[in-house]
């Protein structure tokens, strides 16, 4: 048997890590098994259907490096991918039950289904359809749709005995039929339902294993009762464990970023995102935290899905951000800084000083964990600071410090222009003035870069020139005197 699995995204909104890190467990577990990851668009929900969402969802799984064998762009042997292309295979699979009495039409009106949930909540009854159509005459269920009334195609679902399924996850899971109400297959707009169109689907595109989100596990025993009234066999079942923000609670906008995105934004980079959020629910089973792709998919297996919930801890994110930004070589960033400086106003800077890319990217690379960090803490590359750090000042910068940076400063025009160099004429400047090297090299820091923490400062004098070193520290020694 060969592996397929699937990742079915409604495109709605954003790709929220949760998605992914579901989309990525299919990626894995198929890369592992020597099987085939499909992807499936499941957009026949009208009134949510959103083309900018479609449009970044498949740019932000190209972006985690989730190719797929089969779906949108690529083809495939079940094309088409997107289910609103598909609406006739519903339309007589829907058929298919009516006539085999697994579904029945439901011409209840909305203006009476409103009237059962009013009455249900009067009553404090659970909410649910109250199978009013359910046993109509079949004839005169046909002789109303012939005569044009509009309807709804309803699952006949068991109201007896109970809907049994195995989860990879966590075990057997049993329903008792009496709670699934007769769910909607066939919408009056003719579109199915979710329900409808994700089991014709696996089961058309011969899916064997369903790994998604712990919020599927409900729809599971729906879904099973519909592959029995079909004669199919159910592929496997393997739900998720939830995701939730540190220190329990749903992840939300509100605790940090929540979409692929907006990751993707702050300057993470996709492969350690990658392995991040591998790590959500499942893990090697021994200490490894950060894993290349080929060790992710050699140690990936199901039975190490953790039914526990996970802990979406971004310090460890940025963790492993920092440890991939390490050994990424300067050049594989320097696009997106590139394009994170000129989000920030520095096009004309870039376009001025090709060179100092470079520099910048090289210098912060290591000492950075985000590239947007690596960015914001380098912006004196390009330009001279307008403000110095408070704090610092205050440590750094004294009475007597103007005095000595101008008897430095006057030695700087002659000196060869390198790290070596430089330093030695810090070290010798500092003797023959009898202070401390220190006494020297904070406040230059400070009025070079305006804070008081960056790469080491002789390499960044070396890269910021001779002449704006020169310009910068007449600009401090004017603004902050003595
Ligand atoms: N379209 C569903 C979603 O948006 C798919 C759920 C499933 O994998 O069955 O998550």
């Amino acid at each position: 048997m060969t592996v397929r699995v699937r990742f079915a995204p409604s495109p709605t909104g954003y790709l929220h890590v949760g998605g992914a890190r579901s989309a990525l467990f299919n990626w894995l577990f198929a890369r592992k098994m020597g099987g085939k990851f499909l992807v499936r668009i499941e957009d026949t929900d009208q009134s949510r259907y959103n083309e900018q969402a479609l449009h970044d969802l498949i740019r932000d799984l190209k972006w985690l490096g989730l190719n797929w064998d089969e779906g949108p762009e690529v083809g495939g042997p079940h094309e088409p991918y997107y289910q609103s292309r598909r609406l006739d295979l519903y339309k007589r699979h829907a058929d298919e039950l009516l006539a085999n009495g697994h579904a029945y039409r439901c011409f209840c009106t909305a203006e009476r289904m409103d009237e059962v949930r009013k009455r249900q909540e009067e009553n404090k009854l659970p909410p649910g359809y109250d199978r009013h159509c359910r046993d109509l005459d079949p004839a005169e269920s046909d002789r109303r749709a012939a005569a044009g009334e509009t309807f709804v195609v309803r699952f006949k679902a068991p109201m007896t005995g109970k809907t049994v399924f195995n989860d990879l996850v966590r075990g057997e899971i049993e329903y008792q039929n009496h709670v699934l109400d007769d769910l909607v297959l066939l919408k009056t707009d003719g579109f199915p339902t979710y329900h409808l169109a994700n089991v014709v689907d696996d089961h058309a595109m011969e899916i064997t294993h369903v790994l998604r989100g712990d919020e599927w596990i409900p729809s599971t025993p729906r879904h099973v009762l519909l592959y029995k009234a079909f004669g199919w066999d159910p592929p496997v079942f393997c739900h998720l464990p939830v995701i939730l923000a540190p220190g329990g609670g749903k992840l939300s906008k509100r605790k940090g970023a929540v979409s692929v995105g907006e990751y993707r934004e702050k300057g993470y980079l996709p492969h350690a995102l990658f392995n991040f959020l591998a790590l959500l629910g499942w893990s090697p089973g021994d200490e490894r935290e950060k894993m290349t792709l080929q060790e992710l998919v050699d140690s990936f297996s199901l039975e190490r899905v953790n039914p526990k919930s996970a802990a979406f801890d971004e310090t460890k994110l940025e963790w492993l951000n920092g440890q991939y930004l390490i050994e990424t070589p300067a050049q594989d960033l320097y696009d997106e800084v590139r394009r994170l400086l000129e989000q920030r106003g520095y096009g004309p800077d870039l376009a001025a000083m090709p060179e100092m890319l470079a520099k910048h990217v090289g210098l912060l690379k290591d000492r950075s964990k985000r590239i947007d960090e690596l960015v914001d803490t380098g912006l004196y590359f390009w330009r001279e600071p307008d403000s110095y750090e408070e704090k610092a000042l205050a440590k750094h910068w004294k009475p007597e410090t103007k005095d000595r940076m101008a008897k430095l400063a006057a030695k700087l025009g002659g000196v060869e222009w390198n790290h070596a160099a430089l330093e030695a004429l810090y070290r010798s400047e500092a003797e023959e003035q009898g202070i401390k090297f220190a006494d020297l090299i904070h406040p230059t820091r400070l009025a070079v870069s305006g804070l008081s923490f960056g790469p080491g400062l002789f390499e960044l004098l070396e890269a910021l020139g001779r002449e704006a070193v020169m310009r910068r520290i007449g600009t401090a020694l004017e603004k902050l005197g003595g």
